[in-house]
């Protein structure tokens, strides 16, 4: 296959990066793994009011979270704008564009003088096409526009993901290239930039389809060669509309906050318009063997928050113990790091058994934290179920029993609370869901046994001693 694909994302740092932006580079980056090409980050900040040298960092830092950096140095688009002027007057030195003068007051006086009030889609016209320009002129403000071809109806491409996509050029005017400040607009930026950066495939936002005319037209004006399109659609919210704050969308660095795995929502996020069968779950190496740009759906994707914590359990579950402690410690903020005192095999054990029954890291951390105590929070509605003052006196029997346990192991405590079910004649769920109640407050946790072993024999005791004088109270 063609070994030298070169994608791009060109976020504006205007905002965090959204999860419809990460599938967008997701979609780029396999792209380029899957032919050995490049994947590369421009950074559009010509909006220099709205762009921010935090919203830099904070696009880049969930690209490394990701696991996914630019083959090479990111580009900086505002740095290239002297070289974007040089262009455009290289553009009006051919006669492919022109400096306009007029103001937009004017502009819009003259289009509602022509098309009347109604008309809203004010288009230029053309009023300085003409004109001669002298070097004094453009001592008074001034704007560069492109000349648009007279001799072109329609312009059309084949989209990578839509297929034929045409668009009629009398919807298009003269359009702007360089700003009365001298900053290039985004059309013209785009264009020189991806062309600078020897982009081969565009894949990005369905809101750019309405741009890609014009982008077109200066391709052709420049005599630079034409990438490929691609143009991938919406995620939208469960109820169908534009996927809003509501209904989790946010920014991809409170993913990480909330304890999603990267590798997670990496999975879950080519799946939103992309499916190979029904297989849910793809490592990387698969995505990158499998992955087809063609075959990304025109339709839009809903966002599905269940299936994403469903996802991400099973990619919790598959790791060792070891690394989901490393990525917790990294990823997220949580009282869990401050408290715990206990040894890296204890901390283990703990995810061990709690890591079948999470969806997040988050989760994992608030369940550890109980567990590790000191404190008991009693879940009142368990207690309910469970607890009577008749409780008091199987708990004691409990404690005498535990206190005898030479080796306070999850077999021999089976053994022992086994054999004093029998004893007192009692099912073994109403010892078992006292001792749950007794050391995490709730009557779910994982195996009582297990669980017993691992906050150990005197913390144990201790905790049963604490729920039998809060029953007696
Ligand atoms: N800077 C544009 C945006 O953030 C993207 C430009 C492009 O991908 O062509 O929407």
């Amino acid at each position: 296959m063609n070994n030298k694909i070169r994608v791009r994302f060109a976020p504006s740092p205007t905002g965090h990066l959204h999860i419809g932006g990460l599938r967008t580079v997701i979609f780029n980056w396999l792209l380029a793994r899957r032919n050995n090409g490049k994947f590369l980050l421009r950074i559009e900040d010509t909006d220099l009011e709205r762009s921010k040298p935090e919203f830099v960092d904070s696009i880049v830092a969930s690209l490394k979270w990701m696991g996914i950096t630019p083959d090479e140095d990111i580009v900086i688009q505002s740095a290239r704008v002297p070289e974007h002027r040089r262009i455009a007057k290289e553009l009006v030195a051919q006669g492919k564009a022109y400096y306009c003068f007029c103001t937009q007051e004017q502009v819009i006086e003259r289009h509602k003088k022509k098309f009347g009030e109604a008309d809203i889609y004010i288009k230029y016209d053309g009023a300085c096409r003409e004109r001669k320009t002298t070097e004094a002129d453009l001592l008074d403000p001034h704007v560069i526009r492109f000349a648009l071809p007279t001799n072109l109806s329609s312009i059309s491409w084949k989209d990578l993901v839509r297929d034929d996509i045409s668009s009629e050029t009398d919807q298009l005017d003269d359009f702007i290239i360089i700003r009365s400040d001298g900053m290039s607009m985004y059309n013209f930026a785009v264009v020189l930039d991806d062309n600078y950066m020897g982009i081969t495939h565009i894949i990005r936002g369905e809101e750019h389809v309405s741009n890609t005319p014009k982008q077109i037209l200066l391709y052709n004006a420049l005599d630079y060669v034409l990438p490929l399109f691609g143009h991938v659609s919406m995620i939208l919210g469960p109820s169908g509309n534009k996927l809003s704050k509501r209904d989790g969308a946010t920014s991809v660095l409170e993913y990480k906050q909330m304890g999603y795995m990267p590798d997670a929502l990496f999975n879950y996020l080519v799946r939103l318009g992309w499916a190979h069968g029904d297989q849910e779950k793809f490592s990387r190496i698969e995505l990158i063997d499998l992955f087809s740009i063609e075959a990304v759906s025109k339709k839009a994707a809903i966002f599905d928050q269940t299936k994403l914590d469903w996802l991400n359990g099973v990619y919790i579950r598959q790791e060792a113990a070891q690394d989901i402690w490393k990525r917790m410690v990294e990823d997220i903020v949580h009282p869990i790091f401050k408290e715990i005192t206990w040894d890296d095999t204890k901390i283990y054990a703990a995810i061990d058994l709690y890591k079948e029954r999470v969806k997040t890291l988050k989760e994992l951390a608030a369940e550890l934290l109980i567990l590790y105590g000191p404190t008991v929070i009693y879940v009142e509605q368990d207690m309910a179920q469970w607890l009577t003052p008749n409780t008091v006196e199987p708990l004691e029997a409990i404690v005498e029993a535990l206190q005898n346990v030479s080796e306070f192991k999850s077999a021999e405590i089976n053994a022992t609370i086994k054999e004093l079910a029998k004893t007192l004649n009692l099912k073994l769920v109403n010892l078992a869901q006292p001792i749950r109640l007794a050391l995490v407050g709730k009557s779910s946790s994982p195996g009582v046994f297990e669980l017993l072993e691992l906050v150990g024999k005197e913390e144990s005791i201790k905790r049963l001693k604490n729920l039998i004088m809060y029953l007696k109270q």
